[in-house]
């Protein structure tokens, strides 16, 4: 656990939250800023600052848990579809240093809340972006 995480608190009891779900490795709760009705976080109990510090014990198990809550919402709330979002650096949107998966609910007839306007592949930058990335795999 990490001092000052509020996530860390979160997810190991200290501090209370609406949790939906709770194993050795998880909490999953509520957020309090919901994007749709039972928008909800997956927190590991151990602290990771965002993907890139996870460790893989505990990555596998996210998208199996990430599966098991959204089958439950479309029964329980009646949502038909949802998203899964998860945000690594302040760039990306992240507010909370504490690695965490959003699950969003979505509703027929609902806002856009996941939508980028697409641009063009520019066909001179691309190989080099093959090429950059693979290099660092
Ligand atoms: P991020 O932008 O880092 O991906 O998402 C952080 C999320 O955590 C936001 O959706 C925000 O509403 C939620 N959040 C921040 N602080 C708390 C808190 O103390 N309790 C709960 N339940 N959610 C929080
Ligand atoms: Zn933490």
């Amino acid at each position: 656990m990490k001092e000052d995480c509020i996530f860390c608190k979160i997810a190991n009891g200290e501090i209370p939250s609406a949790t939906l779900y709770e194993d050795h490795d998880f909490r999953v709760i509520l957020d309090l800023g919901p994007a749709t009705r039972g928008h909800a976080l997956i927190l590991p109990k151990e602290h990771y600052a965002d993907l890139c510090e996870l460790e893989d014990s505990t990555a596998e198990k996210v998208l199996p848990l990430a599966r098991k809550m959204g089958k439950a919402m479309i029964k329980a709330l009646g949502c038909p579809g949802f998203n899964l979002v998860q945000n690594n650096g302040e760039e990306a949107g992240q507010t909370v240093r504490h690695f965490h998966v959003h699950i969003i609910p979505r509703y027929q007839g609902g806002s856009k809340i996941v939508a980028w306007e697409p641009g063009r592949l520019d066909e001179a930058d691309k190989e080099k972006i093959v090429e950059a990335v693979r290099a660092e795999l």
